[in-house]
């Protein structure tokens, strides 16, 4: 990995901002790269085959049943059956790259710190663990 932290990061997106500086052109770049990858696992799936996806309810235990939340996690479906191929890894991650990209850039405009986001965040996953069932 690069060695540059995310305050760097923050730093040379702020930098790119000229001509989508609004953040009327921020918010929507971030919902168009949202869209794009959600696309790019879609075109996984219906375009390259690589991957498919198989849903269904989840089926919880009972209450009954004794189970810790790590054999929860085990019992959890994905609901994707194979793995993305090459083509389609590098694809989705170009387009997480951009969601990323304008995910910091909302956060240069409207003056927030991500690195001191992505801290709060460490520390509420650390603190939380397992019950951080979203
Ligand atoms: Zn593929």
């Amino acid at each position: 990995m690069a060695d540059f932290s995310f305050a760097d990061f923050q730093a040379a997106v702020s930098d790119c901002l000229i001509r989508h500086r609004s953040v009327l052109d921020v918010i929507t770049k971030f919902q168009e790269a949202s869209a794009r990858v959600n696309r790019a696992v879609a075109k996984s799936v219906t375009v390259c085959g690589c991957m498919e996806i198989n849903a269904s309810k989840q089926r919880l235990p009972e209450p009954a049943d004794d189970m810790s939340l790590s054999d929860l996690k085990q019992l959890m479906s994905t609901h994707i059956a194979g793995e993305l191929c090459a083509d389609c890894k590098d694809a989705l991650e170009t387009e997480v790259g951009r969601c990323l990209y304008y995910l910091v850039a909302l956060c240069s405009v409207a003056g927030i710190n991500f690195d001191e986001v992505m801290t709060r965040e460490w520390e509420r996953l650390h603190m939380l663990g397992l019950f951080n069932m979203n």
